[in-house]
């Protein structure tokens, strides 16, 4: 539910709104610039606007149909900044770029991979230390002592961190050792794991799910925003459709969407999006045009031997040139790049 006090309303007419919802076990944020907004969440129950009747300094109370109140336009007209350390913010004037390996394999490997993405111009190390793979039989992933790697290897170079989680009992590690912590396509409906994320004190990078539409993610979003966590990066990173010459399809759609729904940062992975090295550049350019704030691909210093999505991940050279070329459709889009 959304609560939209009047612009006279005083301070304690909105405290006697704010204290009659949480009475009733309501979550309640505020936002809005000329006139105070109050969104309204309850743990298992949507709020009824009847909790408010009566209240004086209101000026219309609101339900949405999809569920989605704290990540919507409605509550929030003003974009979200999330602000991620190191003087690091998504959803800004600034475009952010992420890159690094699918999956964390071995010190040597990451380190020259941090030291490159660096020296580039990426902001955010990402690397799979939990990997969540289609068989059981393929590389899992190397666990605690990824993340010890990716923290280390990124702080000699002033990055920050994203890895996945994909269990509750994992997030406390990942959260002592990374800035943002990743849900997995594949995770994207763990209600579970959303719930617990909420509780946490870490931004999350929450990926569309394969056949997730774009009310699916936002609800997923709406999990984490209720439980409290609002530094929340939506990440679009292709779905299922009948085609087949890609991995995935790349929803670039969802971009102007999402835009137009929520105030939410928009993240695209152009690496998953499409699955093949030669499409990343060239959609990771449509993606920054879209109108995305960040752009999260896969890098390594020799992708032949990456233990996961070698197909899709760029050489250092590569991943030059595509920050080449994204500087320049940055500022076409009025947006900067380091
Ligand atoms: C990843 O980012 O390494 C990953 C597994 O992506 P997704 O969940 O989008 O498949
Ligand atoms: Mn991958």
């Amino acid at each position: 539910m959304i609560v939209i006090m009047d612009t006279k309303a005083s301070d304690a007419q909105v405290a006697d709104v704010v204290h009659r919802l949480t009475e009733a076990g309501c979550l309640v944020r505020r936002s809005g610039m000329e006139r105070i907004i109050l969104g309204v969440s309850g743990a298992g129950f949507e709020p009824a606007p009847a909790l408010v009747e009566g209240l004086a300094g209101i000026a219309d109370v609101s339900t949405t149909e999809d569920g989605c109140h704290l990540v919507s336009r409605n509550f929030s007209p003003k974009n979200s900044e999330i602000e991620l350390g190191q003087g690091v913010t998504i959803g800004g004037r600034e475009l952010v770029v992420i890159a690094g390996p699918c999956s964390v394999k071995d010190q040597d490997t990451l380190y020259r991979i941090a030291e490159a993405v660096a020296r580039i111009g990426a902001r955010i190390l990402r690397g799979g230390a939990y990997k969540p793979r289609t068989s059981p039989y393929s590389f899992q992933g190397v666990g605690e002592e990824g993340l010890y790697l990716l923290r280390a290897a990124a702080d000699a170079h002033q990055l920050l961190v994203v890895s996945e989680v994909m269990e509750p009992s994992q997030i406390h590690l990942a959260a002592h050792y990374c800035d943002i912590l990743q849900v997995g396509a594949r995770n994207m409906q763990n209600f579970p794991l959303l719930r617990e994320l909420g509780r946490a004190r870490r931004p999350v990078l929450l990926k569309r799910g394969p056949a997730a539409t774009i009310d699916e993610l936002l609800a997923a979003a709406e999990y984490l925003a209720a439980c409290g966590n609002v530094d929340i990066l939506l990440c679009e990173r292709g779905i299922r459709t009948f085609e087949t010459a890609t991995r995935n399809t790349m929803d670039l759609n969802a971009v102007p969407a999402l835009n137009a729904r929520t105030h939410l940062p928009v993240v695209v992975d152009p690496s998953h999006g499409t699955g093949w090295k030669n499409y990343v550049t060239p959609m990771a350019r449509a993606a920054v045009a879209a109108g995305a704030d960040a752009v999260m691909v896969e890098v390594d210093v020799d992708p032949d031997t990456a233990l996961s999505d070698g197909a899709q991940t760029l050489d250092v050279e590569q991943f030059a040139r595509l920050m080449d070329q994204l500087r320049r459709v940055a500022e076409a889009v009025d947006r900067t790049l380091r």
